[in-house]
C-alpha cells in the first residue's frame, strides 16, 4: 500500500475521540476562569488598586504606574494558582501571527533556593530582541530595539498548550522612538480617533458628549478541517496552507448539502472542545455550523469591544489549530485551501455606540432616525472616498484567490443597503425623504422614518460591505487575517466623515439645524451614491458597471497595496494620528515582501513536488502502459491502448515542459505574476494526470479523500 492508502485506512481507527460529557457545563465556575477578568481583579486586588485599574480599563484614564507593582503581584499569584510558571508579553508583529517570549517567575535566592517574582516593571514593559521581525526599514533608520507595553484594556489570560499553562499579557509593540511595529497600536489609535469624532457628532444632536463610545466587532470565522494523516502527506498544505495540486471530485459543493447540514460526530466533538476552550478564557463563542464547501465550517462569537474582539479572534484561531491537533485533525485557516470550491473569509460585523445608543440602529423616533441617517450617510461617504484603503486592508497572497477571482465577495468595494434603505437614500437625494408608509414628506429629524425592523434588509451574500440591521458587515477580510487592519481603516475613514459632518453641523443655528442637516445628507448621497450596489456582485457585468461608476477594482495584492503609499492617503492617516508616513511606507514594504516571499515559496514548492513526487508516479504508470502495449504487440493482437498511451504521453510532455518553464521563471527571479502563471500551468498538467494515473500509484491525498473522509 502506498502512504496515501495507508493514511486512508488509518483514519477510521484514529478518529474515535469522544468529548467527556459526564458532567454538565457549569457556567458559573468554568466560564472565563482562565481570564484575569474584572471579576478576578476584584478578588485579587486591594480595593483602591482595583478602582484605579478599572478607571483605566473602562474610562481610558492613563494608567497610574504606582499601581503596577500591586497588579503584577496579584496577577502572578493568580497565574501560579492556575499552574503557570512563566509569563509572556503577547504581541502582534507585522508577520501576521502573534508572538510570545516566555520568562519564568523564578528568581534565584541564597542557599540554592529560589523565590518567585513579577514586578510592575515586568508587567508594563518588555524588550524582546526584535531584530528579526519585519519592520520595512523602520529599524534601520531608527533604533534596532523593540519594546512591548501592556494593554490593560485586554485582559491577561492563561494560555494552555499541550497541558502547559502560561500567563499571556496582551501588549503593543513599538520601536525605541515610538514608531509602531505592530497591528495593535494603530487599532487603539483609530478607536480613540473615532471615539472623539463620534462624541462631537452626537453632541450636535443634543446627546451627552461624555458618554463612553464603544466600537464593537463580531468576527465570523470560517475554516476547513481535514484528517491529520492526509495533512502530513501534503507538503503543500504544511508549507503554504493551501493545496498546490488536486483535481475537483465529481461531487463537491454542487448539491449544497453541506451548508447547515447535520454536523458529523467527529466534527461536533471537535467543536464542543473548541467552545469549552474559548469559554474558559472568556471568549463568548456562540454559533457553530457547517459551511458551503465540504469540510468547511464556521464559528462566531457574540460581538465585543473591538480591541478585545480582535485579540479574541487571534486566540480563537490558535485554539482552533491546537484543538484540531488534539483530535487528529488539521485546521486550515488559509483563504483558499482547495481550488474550485468556496474559500474562507472572516466576516467583520462592525458598529459604534455612544452610551447605550448604537448609531447604526435605525430606532423608532425622529431623533434616533436623524442620527441613524447621518451615521449611515457618513459610512457611505467614508467607504466611497476610501474604498481603495479598505481593499488594501484585505490584501494578501491567500485572499487574492477569493477577491481577485470568481468568488464572493469581489475586489470591487461597494455597499449593499437593501431595498428599503436604498429607497430612503434615493428620497434624501431628491431633497427630503417621504416615509414610504405614510407618504408624508420627511424632514430628517422631524417626521418619522417608517419603523425599520432589523430584518428590513434582505440578505445579500455577494456584497463586500453590507448593512445588516444594526451593523455593517465587511466580508472581504480573509479567514487567516487579523481583524486589526480592516478595522483600523474602517474606524479612521468613518472618523473623517463624522469630523466633516460635525464641523458643518456645529456652524448651524438651532433653527437651521434640520434644513442644514437635510442639505448635508443630500450632498453626501449625490456625491457618493455610486458606491451603493444592491445587485449581484458575482455577475461579470458588475465589473463593467463599476468601472463606469469609477469604482476601483484592485484584483491583486501588488495593486491593492499601492494605496498605502499614495500621498493623499498618507496625509489622511497623518491628519488623524493613526499612522505616520514612515509607518505606512514600512507597512507597504513589509506586506509586499511577504507577498513576494509567499509566491516564491509556492512556486518553488510546486516545482519540487511536481518533480520529486508526481513525475515518478507518472513515469511508473507510463511503464505499466508501455509494458501492456508490448504484451499486446508480442501476442500479435491489436493494441487496444495505443491511442490512450499516445494521449497519456502528451500529458506527460505537457508536465515536463511546464516544469521546465517554471524552473526557468524561478532561475530568472521573475516577478510574482509570472511565477503564478508558470505554477498554474504545472498544476493544470498534474491535475489532468491525476485523472489518468493508476489510483494505487497516486502519491498525494486526493480532494475526494481530504474533503470527505473525516
Ligand atoms: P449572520 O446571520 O450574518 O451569519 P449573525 O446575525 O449571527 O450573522 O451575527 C454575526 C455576528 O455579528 C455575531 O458575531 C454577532 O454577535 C455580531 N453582531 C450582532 N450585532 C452586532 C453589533 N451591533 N455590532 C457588531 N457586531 C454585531
Ligand atoms: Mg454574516
Amino acid at each position: 500500500m502506498n502512504a496515501r492508502k495507508t493514511a486512508l485506512a488509518k483514519i477510521n481507527e484514529d478518529s474515535k475521540y469522544v468529548s467527556d460529557l459526564s458532567k454538565p457545563y457549569d457556567v458559573d465556575n468554568e466560564y472565563g476562569t482562565d481570564s484575569f477578568s474584572i471579576r478576578a481583579m476584584g478578588d485579587y486586588l486591594s480595593k483602591p488598586i482595583y478602582k484605579k485599574l478599572l478607571e483605566t480599563i473602562e474610562k481610558g484614564v492613563p494608567l497610574d504606574p504606582a499601581v503596577a507593582d500591586d497588579v503584577a503581584h496579584a496577577m502572578k499569584i493568580w497565574a501560579m494558582q492556575k499552574g503557570a510558571t512563566h509569563y509572556t508579553h503577547w504581541f502582534f508583529p507585522l508577520t501576521g501571527t502573534s508572538a510570545e517570549k516566555h520568562d519564568s517567575f523564578i528568581e534565584p535566592a541564597s542557599d540554592s533556593k529560589a523565590i518567585t517574582r513579577f514586578s510592575g516593571k515586568n508587567l508594563i514593559m518588555g524588550e524582546p530582541d526584535a531584530s528579526s521581525f519585519p519592520s520595512g526599514g523602520l529599524r534601520s533608520t531608527f533604533e534596532a530595539r523593540g519594546y512591548t507595553a501592556w494593554d490593560p484594556t485586554s485582559p491577561a489570560y492563561i494560555k494552555r498548550v499541550g497541558g502547559v499553562a502560561t500567563l499571556c499579557i496582551p501588549t503593543v509593540f513599538l520601536s525605541y522612538t515610538g514608531e509602531v511595529l505592530d497591528k495593535k497600536t494603530p487599532l487603539l489609535r483609530s478607536i480613540q480617533v473615532l471615539g472623539k469624532q463620534a462624541r462631537r457628532l452626537v453632541k450636535c444632536f443634543g446627546l451627552s458628549a461624555d458618554s463612553k463610545v464603544s466600537v464593537t466587532l463580531g468576527a465570523e470565522q470560517e475554516y476547513f478541517l481535514i484528517d491529520k494523516n492526509f495533512y502530513l502527506l501534503r507538503p503543500d498544505l504544511m508549507e503554504t496552507g493551501r493545496t498546490l495540486f488536486g483535481s475537483l471530485p465529481q461531487k463537491h459543493q454542487q448539491l449544497e448539502d453541506h451548508y447547515f447540514g447535520q454536523i458529523k460526530p467527529r466534527i461536533l466533538n471537535f467543536m464542543h472542545d473548541v467552545d469549552l476552550e474559548l469559554w474558559r478564557v472568556g471568549i463568548p463563542a456562540k454559533t457553530r455550523h457547517n459551511e458551503v464547501a465540504p469540510a468547511q465550517f464556521e464559528i462566531a462569537p457574540v460581538f465585543e469591544e473591538l480591541n478585545l474582539a480582535t485579540d479574541h479572534n487571534i486566540m480563537m484561531m490558535e485554539i482552533l489549530r491546537n484543538t484540531a491537533e488534539k483530535h487528529g485533525l488539521a485546521c486550515l485557516l488559509h483563504e483558499k485551501p482547495f481550488a474550485g470550491i468556496n474559500g474562507s473569509g472572516k466576516h467583520n460585523n462592525w458598529s459604534i455606540s455612544v452610551g447605550d445608543r448604537n448609531l447604526l440602529n435605525p430606532g423608532t423616533n425622529p431623533h434616533e432616525n436623524a442620527l441613524f441617517m447621518t451615521a449611515l450617510c457618513a459610512v457611505i461617504e467614508a467607504v466611497d472616498k476610501h474604498s481603495d484603503l479598505l481593499r488594501s486592508a484585505t490584501a494578501g497572497a491567500g485572499n487574492d484567490h477569493r477577491l481577485g477571482a470568481n468568488e464572493a465577495p469581489p475586489a470591487i468595494i461597494s455597499i449593499f443597503l437593501g431595498e428599503q434603505l436604498a429607497d430612503i437614500i434615493d428620497q434624501i437625494e431628491g431633497g427630503g425623504a417621504k416615509s414610504s408608509k405614510s407618504g408624508k414628506m420627511l424632514k430628517i429629524g422631524i417626521d418619522t422614518l417608517p419603523p425599520l425592523s432589523c430584518d428590513a434588509t434582505d440578505r445579500n451574500r455577494t456584497s463586500p460591505f453590507a448593512f445588516t440591521g444594526n451593523k455593517f458587515e465587511f466580508r472581504a477580510a480573509g479567514s487567516s487575517q487579523s481583524c486589526s487592519t480592516p478595522n483600523i481603516v474602517l474606524n479612521t475613514i468613518v472618523a473623517e466623515a463624522f469630523d466633516e459632518i460635525a464641523t458643518k453641523l456645529e456652524k448651524l443655528s438651532p433653527e437651521n439645524f434640520h434644513d442644514g442637516l437635510q442639505k448635508i445628507l443630500q450632498d453626501i448621497v449625490k456625491k457618493h451614491k455610486r458606491v451603493i450596489f444592491n445587485g449581484d456582485g458575482y455577475k461579470e457585468n458588475w465589473k463593467a458597471e463599476a468601472a463606469k461608476r469609477g469604482l476601483p477594482n484592485l484584483a491583486t495584492t501588488p495593486e491593492a497595496l499601492k494605496p498605502l503609499i499614495d500621498p493623499a492617503n498618507i496625509a489622511f492617516f497623518e491628519k488623524y494620528g493613526v499612522f505616520n508616513e514612515c509607518e505606512l511606507k514600512s507597512r507597504y514594504e513589509v506586506f509586499m515582501e511577504e507577498y513576494e516571499k509567499k509566491i516564491q515559496i509556492e512556486a518553488a514548492l510546486t516545482l519540487q513536488i511536481s518533480k520529486t513526487t508526481i513525475l515518478p508516479a507518472v513515469v511508473k504508470y507510463a511503464k505499466t502502459l508501455g509494458d501492456a502495449a508490448a504484451t499486446f504487440i508480442a501476442a500479435k493482437i491489436d493494441n487496444p491502448i495505443a491511442e490512450s498511451f499516445k494521449v497519456y504521453s502528451e500529458h506527460v510532455t505537457n508536465l515536463v515542459q511546464a516544469n521546465s518553464k517554471l524552473e526557468k521563471v524561478l532561475a530568472d527571479k521573475m516577478e510574482p505574476k509570472y511565477k503564478i502563471e508558470a505554477m498554474n500551468a504545472v498544476r493544470a498538467a498534474v491535475d489532468t494526470l491525476e485523472k489518468e494515473v493508476d489510483d494505487d500509484l497516486w502519491p498525494l491525498p486526493k480532494y475526494s479523500e481530504m474533503l470527505f473522509v473525516y
